[in-house]
């Protein structure tokens, strides 16, 4: 046992980093969220099952325990008409991330990130906005401070200028600052600057990782991934969905069901209630993982779409044994598809019709 903790870069520089994103659509899976409204109202309602979540990740190989404050900010709370409860949310769900990051299941404690994102109130036509942005950042970041985050990330970020003004404000507080951006379908920030352009940007405002998150999955991000780790010099993050999006279709919000849902009621879309069907499977999940750390990129995960499964098939694709690999497939095994000798014959002869 060790008390030692290296800090993030000194995690990057000697390998992979992984982070488990994906925390509003898995909470809301497991039945402690309206879907749509996507508020964390958890860290309040249901501590417990958000502290079993944050367990089921670090156990499948998080080493970033991420503080479960997405969309947890003035304005949704404001949405909702439960602003009061915006500072003992944003505690709540630091204290139970920073409960499961000093008690991991190795040697090293994890590292407890504190979390801002797209505020939803960014106009780049409109100056009054950026200032109210600023306080909503500064606000959740002195929170994570104060709780004891030992990282800040910033994500889902469409506005370039908005992600600039994030970074700055978590560059404030000597944090260790991950940020990543979600272009939407036009393949361009909403401002007009380009992905690239984006992230180099970033990385000149003193990024210390810099990459993409959500929106996209693998094969919609990749190709963004690959010029941006080629053009930057600092670390990279690339945490796509798990679904399969499409160049007509680059990100989840208007991803068609290919196969057309069978349920005989037509739903307006399929984000975010009807996108099951164009899951990942996992090994295009651990090929993603794999192709990205191939070209440098150490700072890796899955948002929208991840689940345990798949955060440990991320760390086992770069070379990483978890707490998780215990369980990985075994196939040798299965009733029928097993090549153990005690699987009957007449058993394995029946795959076929199986
Ligand atoms: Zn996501």
């Amino acid at each position: 046992m060790t008390n030692k903790k290296r800090n993030l870069i000194e995690r990057l520089n000697s390998g992979p980093v992984i982070c488990a994103e994906g925390f509003l659509f898995e909470i809301e899976k497991r039945g402690y969220m309206a879907s749509g409204e996507f508020v964390p109202m958890v860290s309040l309602e249901h501590p417990e099952a958000l502290e079993n979540l944050h367990r089921d990740f670090q156990h499948a190989g998080s080493d970033i325990v991420q503080a479960f404050t997405y969309n947890g900010h003035r304005e949704k709370m404001k949405v909702i008409g439960k602003e009061k409860l915006l500072e003992p949310l944003n505690r709540a769900a630091l204290k139970i991330a920073k409960k499961v990051a000093t008690t991991p299941l190795g040697a090293e404690h994890n590292l407890m990130a504190g979390n801002i994102s797209n505020s939803n109130i960014w106009n780049d036509k409109d100056p009054k906005t950026h200032k109210k942005v600023e306080q909503m950042f500064s606000e959740m970041v002195n929170w994570a401070v104060d709780e004891g985050a030992d990282i800040l990330i910033g994500e889902t970020f469409y506005y370039a200028e908005e992600a600039y003004t994030a970074l700055k404000v978590m560059k404030k507080t000597g944090l260790p600052s991950v940020i990543t951006i979600a272009p939407m379908g036009e393949n361009i920030m909403r401002d007009g600057v380009s992905i690239l352009d984006t992230c180099k940007e970033l990385e000149q405002l003193g990024g210390d990782v810099v990459g993409m998150n959500c929106h996209r999955g693998p094969s919609t991000m990749m190709p963004y991934l690959k010029e941006v780790r080629k053009a930057l010099k600092c670390h990279v993050a690339g945490l796509p969905i798990n679904y399969r999006t499409t160049n007509e279709n680059p990100t989840f919000f208007n991803l068609p069901d290919q196969n057309g849902c069978t349920c005989g009621t037509p739903h307006e879309t399929t984000f975010p209630t009807a996108l099951d069907p164009m899951q990942c499977s996992r090994y295009e999940i651990r090929k993603f993982a794999k192709d990205a750390f191939d070209m440098g990129i150490n700072y890796l995960g899955v948002c929208c779409g991840a689940n345990p499964m798949l955060i440990r098939e991320v760390a086992e694709a770069v070379g990483l044994k978890v707490p998780a690999s215990r369980y990985r497939e075994n196939m040798k095994n299965h009733y029928m598809f097993g090549t153990n000798d005690r699987i009957p014959k007449h058993i394995k002869d029946y795959r076929g019709k199986a």
